[in-house]
């Protein structure tokens, strides 16, 4: 693959969070009463793992700190370790719901890093052979939300089914002991 980075240039589209115009939406979307409208698919103890609502491939996640914050070196070892499995488990979980061939993982700091979103997070995008990109052809919105939503279902079912996975209110909780 000749652009290692290009997956997640787009980051997030903002218009579909609930933040202010001004606000982060990622401090904001964890709070939000509804997790799949949200498209939050699980929590751990100091992050959550965010869907992507502008996918390279369908299952484009993200790990997200929720404490605010912008630099790595910031993150404390509990956090670090916290975000790390919590990428461990939506590897785990893709490879159980959707089989990719292979991931790219890794994060885009500071404005000429990519970064659209200063709120630290790191992106888990799963690869397949070729990545077939059926949304291009069909009309792009309504793929694009029907895919989701469908990425949704099939994600937080297989999370749950991951050892120590429960569902809770739409949420996958599991706890890191
Ligand atoms: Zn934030």
């Amino acid at each position: 693959m000749d652009e290692l980075f290009a997956p997640w240039r787009i980051e997030w589209v903002k218009r579909d969070s609930p933040a202010d115009a001004d606000g982060c939406p990622f401090c904001s979307i964890p709070e939000a009463a509804d997790a799949r409208d949200v498209l939050v698919v699980a929590r751990s103890e100091h992050s959550y793992l965010l869907l992507n609502n502008s996918p390279y491939n369908p299952g484009h996640v993200m790990a997200i700190p929720y404490r605010h914050v912008t630099e790595y070196p910031e993150l404390t070892d509990e956090e670090l370790l916290d975000q790390a499995r919590l990428v461990q488990r939506a590897i785990e979980g893709m490879r159980q719901a959707m089989n990719p061939d292979g991931f790219n993982t890794g994060c885009n700091l500071g404005r000429d890093g990519g970064g659209s979103i200063d709120h630290l997070h790191r992106h888990v995008v799963p690869r397949w052979a070729g990545d077939t990109n059926f949304m291009a052809v069909i009309d792009e919105t309504k793929v694009i939300v029907q895919a989701l939503e469908e990425t949704y279902d099939v994600l937080t079912a297989a999370l749950a089914d991951l050892p120590d996975g429960r569902r809770e209110d739409e949420h996958v909780y599991f706890s890191f002991v």
